[in-house]
């Protein structure tokens, strides 16, 4: 069963920081530029983590095995 967690976006110099708002601590940051995603914190990689802000989206689906 999945778990949905919600992405909450703020901007910053660096790239837009996206922190679960569901407790769990995952915290990921959006490249401006390159579009690349960097994971600083899994948090519950078993949940479903979503969140968007402006033209940018992201969807971050857990591991999921068996
Ligand atoms: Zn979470």
């Amino acid at each position: 069963m999945d778990i949905a967690h919600r992405l909450q976006v703020s901007s910053h110099p660096g790239g837009l920081l996206y922190e679960c708002t569901d407790g769990c601590g995952r915290r990921l940051v959006v490249d401006r530029t390159t579009g690349a995603l960097t994971v600083i914190d899994k948090g519950d990689q078993w949940a479903m983590h979503s969140g968007s802000i402006g033209d940018v989206r992201l969807s971050v689906t857990g591991i999921k095995s068996g």
